[in-house]
């Protein structure tokens, strides 16, 4: 069995669209190089991790290299032929999504879907959890939001 942990935290910007899991969402968006889609970030992070093949930034770094504003779905689908995805087998992927901005308990069926869909799974494999810090620190004030991810494979 594999096992694969990702995080990522990006700052609000009031005039950024909102990207969530591949999925443009009503609400305020993200201050970032790329589309900041903290979910996928994450989840590019925790699938990279379960195979030993370093990090979204090593593929993507945030400068002039990485095209601007670039759609996470994109790195999703450079991260998938990285780790040879077709020989791999999800088992669950469970998410924190930290954040006193975003309820994402209001999208997470359509969120799940989306994921899904992108990785080709029965939706029951994948799990949100909403949390929110009690207002303490960047991601309690609103400066920012996280998402935390942990997937588990197997080879198929
Ligand atoms: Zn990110």
């Amino acid at each position: 069995m594999l096992v694969g942990i990702g995080f990522d935290i990006h700052e609000h910007s009031e005039n950024s669209e909102l990207y969530l899991a591949g999925l443009k969402l009503e609400g305020v968006g993200f201050k970032a190089h790329s589309d900041g889609d903290i979910i996928l970030h994450a989840l590019c992070d925790a699938l990279l991790g379960s195979v030993g093949k370093k990090d979204i930034g090593y593929y993507f770094p945030s400068n002039l290299k990485t095209p601007e504003n670039i759609s996470s779905l994109k790195i999703l689908e450079k991260v998938l032929s990285v780790i040879e995805y077709p020989s791999l087998k999800i088992n669950n992927i469970d998410i924190i999504f930290i954040s006193q901005v975003i309820n994402v308990s209001k999208s997470r069926d359509k969120i799940i879907e989306n994921l899904a869909n992108l990785l080709d799974i029965n939706s029951s494999k994948i799990n949100i959890k909403g949390k929110t810090t009690d207002n303490l620190g960047i991601i309690g004030n609103q400066s920012a939001s996280s998402c935390q991810v942990i997937i588990s494979l197997t080879n198929a």
